[in-house]
């Protein structure tokens, strides 16, 4: 439990939060002028010290190095007192644990650094040990090129130590690259440092150079954050160092840490211009939940498609041309990178029309080896009475093609070769391929996008057991879930292909058999939202920017998470959900 605190905005494990000192400092950040070390006590037997408001105060402590003996570590593990002032234990990676403390100092950080594979593991480990809402600090090792990746893995505190000590032994640091002072003609930077003429500048200089250079470069990596656009920056600024790439890598594997802190939902647009993209939860998660959650409701065939530019795919030029051909006689699903595949009903759902492609006509064999596979897994849990692959020759009809021939499905190509799927031939094709299917009603359409929605967001089959019996209203994409008595359940929400409940629906949830993403708060009637100290317990499955039933002795409410479920109930500051509707009870 941390007084001196709190965790403002999250971009999957990074968040921008405020250290809560006499004067407040916004993380991720240095901390060199505000630390306190009281030392170790493999020295000396130290007094508790007496602490202050203004700084952070490392308790007395003992470090050990990695792989020290369990027994050897819980011998001698330091007791941290309990006390009222902003304070930081210092543990190890392998030997974590919560101590009560505002911050954590990791004592074996040399010693990952460097190490894509030992950096990620290390992180994790201690990220997983202490509470959710306590800042972690990685002492010595900062420096401009490794501090967005350091941040991205989930580290908010810094120092200058590395980049003041390589600057006075003459290395200039900057985002991209380390140089030695003597070999620079030219100072690349625009820091008052480097204003001087060059022959004037000293290694003092230059180590105050890299302290610019890192503080200018944790600028970045705040605002980033708050655009939930880290990663999409890190994807390119990782690229500067081999073990910063393998660091991300490796983080990407640690998926249960990952995909926690991932919010379900951003406003932000996803940059895909890496292969790594591929990787990334958001992506990962899409394809996971539309091939073991979604489920096709639609009896009519199947016809693939290529997806387009411009998002929503059906307000797209091409898409428009599609569906004059199928006129409804076909449930649609796009084919792409990176996303896999995109039913028609899931195409406003985040991420489906939030990113952006480098748009080359070409595939590349991990593209190719992505969108099959999930494709393959697709196919094998959907039927449809026929196959239609409306698809461009170049990348996608090998991918329709091999997969057809693994699960030995036919497929009509209505694309003829060196065609495009806008040609007047192509969509001829498309329409005689058709010919005789009967077209489903809008009724049915939106029925099964809700129902779809509902699916990947809760779990296989929630859609039917929480929209059985339902009238639709208004226009898609806005739809309107009623009941047959007309009372309002719940809003598609446009913007993320999202639905938001109304106290009806969300109490229809609870009364079903869909695992309901419960707060359970202390006895009071929230207004605006929940803090997290109000939280007595929350579904562990809750990510933020999921709809969430909020229920209390005295109140029950439906609304929208702003942090993880186990970060609710961890966390003694800071807001953990928006409520959009509550009733006394
Ligand atoms: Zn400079």
């Amino acid at each position: 439990m941390t007084e001196y605190f709190e965790v403002h905005a999250r971009d999957g494990a990074a968040r921008v939060g405020t250290l809560r000192l006499e004067t407040p400092r916004t993380t991720p950040t240095l901390v060199d002028d505000v630390l306190t070390d009281a030392g170790s006590l493999w020295s000396a037997n130290r007094e508790v010290p007496t602490g202050s408001d203004t700084e952070l105060t490392v308790l007395p402590h003992r470090a050990f190095p990695g792989g020290t003996a369990d027994e050897v570590a819980e011998a001698f593990a330091a007791e941290y007192p309990d006390v009222d002032y902003p304070s930081v234990a210092v543990i190890s990676s392998d030997h974590a644990a919560d101590h009560g403390t505002d911050a954590y100092a990791v004592s074996d950080v040399q010693s990952v650094v460097g190490h894509g594979a030992a950096l990620a593991e290390a992180v994790v480990s201690v990220r997983e040990a202490i509470p959710a809402d306590t800042a972690l600090y990685l002492s010595g090792v900062a420096t401009p090129r490794n501090v967005a990746a350091l941040a991205y893995a989930g580290v908010d505190l810094f120092d200058e130590t590395a980049a003041q000590l390589l600057g006075t032994q003459g290395r200039y640091l900057t985002t991209d690259g380390a140089y030695f002072l003597e070999d620079l003609t030219e100072l690349p930077c625009a820091c008052p440092v480097c204003q001087q003429p060059r022959e004037e500048v000293t290694r003092e200089d230059c180590a105050e150079h890299n302290a610019n250079a890192l503080r200018a470069e944790l600028g970045i990596v705040r605002r980033r954050i708050r655009d939930g656009t880290l990663r999409d920056y890190l994807e390119g600024q990782a690229r500067h160092d081999q073990w910063l790439t393998a660091a991300m890598r490796e983080l990407d594997d640690q998926w249960t840490y990952l995909e926690e802190r991932t919010p379900i939902l951003r406003n932000a647009q996803l940059a895909a211009t890496t292969g790594d993209t591929i990787r990334r939860v958001e992506i990962q998660r899409f394809a996971d939940r539309v091939t073991t959650r979604y489920r096709n409701r639609f009896q009519n065939p199947l016809v693939l498609v290529p997806c387009s530019a411009a998002k929503p795919y059906s307000e797209s030029q091409s898409h428009t041309q599609f569906h004059d051909a199928v006129q409804w006689r076909a449930h649609l699903v796009s084919l792409t990178s990176p996303i896999g595949v995109v039913p028609q009903e899931l195409e406003t759902t985040y991420p489906a029309q939030h990113y952006d492609t480098v748009v080359t006509g070409r595939w590349t064999d991990d593209e190719k080896a992505f969108v099959g596979e999930v494709l393959g897994r697709y196919l094998e849990r959907n039927e449809y009475p026929s196959i239609v692959a409306h698809v461009p020759e170049e990348g996608y009809r090998e991918i329709v093609s091999r997969v057809a021939k693994a699960l030995d499905l036919e497929v009509t190509y209505t694309v003829p070769e060196g065609g495009h799927p806008t040609d007047k031939q192509s969509l001829e094709n498309l329409a005689d391929a058709l010919a005789g299917e009967l077209k489903y009603s809008k009724r049915e359409r939106e029925h099964n996008t809700v129902r779809a929605i509902a699916d990947y967001l809760f779990g296989d089959a929630a859609g039917d057991d929480l929209f059985a019996e339902i009238k639709t209203t208004s226009r898609y994409p806005k739809i309107q879930v009623r009941d047959r008595e007309d009372a309002q359940l719940a809003t598609m929400v446009p913007q993320y292909g999202t639905l938001s409940f109304t106290l009806a629906g969300a109490k229809r949830w609870v009364e079903s058999d869909v695992p309901t993403k419960r707060v359970q708060i202390d006895e009071f009637v929230p207004h605006g939202s929940v803090l997290a100290p109000g939280v007595v317990d929350a579904d562990e499955s809750i990510r933020v920017g999921d709809e969430v039933v909020v229920e209390g002795p005295e109140a029950f409410g439906v609304g929208r998470a702003e942090m993880f479920g186990r970060e609710m109930v961890e966390s003694s500051r800071g807001i953990a959900c928006e409520i959009r509707h509550i009733e006394e009870r």
